[in-house]
């Protein structure tokens, strides 16, 4: 089609195109820039149980940028991941998110608080990647079975054996694991009972589609139905709306993630509404 259009056209296309890359660029230099500087930080979005109690939170990462304010992930992960950048962020936040969960097992109000942290998409089967993370909790002093890891679906695809090796050494110290946007990738139960799991979070995309969505609530129903099979317990993310949590809850999901409950907040925040008489 460009060549359609003649030389003119071109050379506009391939000008849009360096553009773009020299945007990608940029941001790169940008995101190696707000590492040194200790911009990237974690936040917290608290977990609730039925009651309207926290049990945990996820660590969700979060770039304090000078000029731009607080960015999502949304905004850096793709460029963070094309250049390998990503470890550095995944790292970072495994550690404060360790440190910051050091810190809160001291706490009273925090005694059966477990934190859930994202692993990056290649980083399973990274070389020394369970000693990366065992070294991380040696040095924070956390204790393992605080922490829960968030891995998706699609991970698994490539070499599940060496996913469920890795799973499995972590699992000896006594991490748990999450199925994270359960229900958008392809396993079966047969291919679940092999991993060593804890729980399953519902993708949010199902949850937001509630409650007049019936193939949403068919898999919904049928997550639900998978993880009581497995003994895993299930947690719904993305929940906005009283009338999603209410029917999630009449489906027999018992743990909320989402913004009708709380959005992700710097760690004081949570903190302090942990240390509130309404949510300990
Ligand atoms: P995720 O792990 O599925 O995290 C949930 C995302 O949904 C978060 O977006 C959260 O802010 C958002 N969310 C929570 N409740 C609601 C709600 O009620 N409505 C809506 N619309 N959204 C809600 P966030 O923080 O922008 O992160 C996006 C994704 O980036 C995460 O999805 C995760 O895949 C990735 N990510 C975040 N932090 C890290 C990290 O430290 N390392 C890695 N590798 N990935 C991360
Ligand atoms: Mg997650
Ligand atoms: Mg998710
Ligand atoms: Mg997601």
């Amino acid at each position: 089609q460009a060549k359609s259009e003649g030389k003119g056209k071109l050379c506009f296309f391939d000008r849009g195109m360096q553009e773009r890359v020299a945007r990608r660029l940029r941001l790169e230099e940008d995101i190696q820039r707000g590492l040194d500087a200790g911009e990237f930080v974690a936040w917290y979005q608290p977990q609730f149980d039925h009651r309207g109690r926290i049990i945990g939170a996820e660590a969700l990462a979060r770039w304090l940028h000078p000029e731009q304010g607080t960015l999502a992930p949304g905004a850096f992960i793709d460029v963070a991941e094309g250049s390998g950048l990503m470890n550095r962020i995944d790292h970072m936040v495994l550690q404060s998110a360790c440190r910051q969960m050091a810190r809160w097992a001291q706490l009273s109000e925090f005694g059966s608080f477990t934190l859930s942290v994202n692993i990056g998409a290649s980083r399973l089967y990274q070389a020394g990647f369970v000693e990366e993370v065992l070294q991380v909790f040696t040095q924070t002093g956390v204790d393992p079975g605080c922490i829960k890891l968030e891995i998706t679906e699609s991970m698994l695809l490539d070499d599940m054996p060496g996913a469920i090796d890795r799973m499995q050494a972590l699992k000896a110290h006594g991490v748990r694991f999450a199925i994270d946007d359960f229900g958008t990738g392809y396993s079966s139960l047969l291919y679940l009972q092999r991993l060593p799991l804890d729980q399953l979070k519902i993708d949010q995309s199902f949850v937001q589609a509630l409650p007049h969505d019936d193939n949403s609530l068919g898999i919904i129903k049928a997550i639900i139905g998978m993880a009581q099979s497995l003994g895993l317990e299930v947690i719904a993310e993305g929940v906005e709306t009283d009338a999603q949590r209410t029917q999630l809850y009449q489906l027999g999901c018992h743990r909320y993630q989402g913004y009708l409950l709380s959005r992700p907040e710097p760690a004081e925040r949570l903190q302090a509404l942990m240390q509130s008489p309404r949510y300990g």
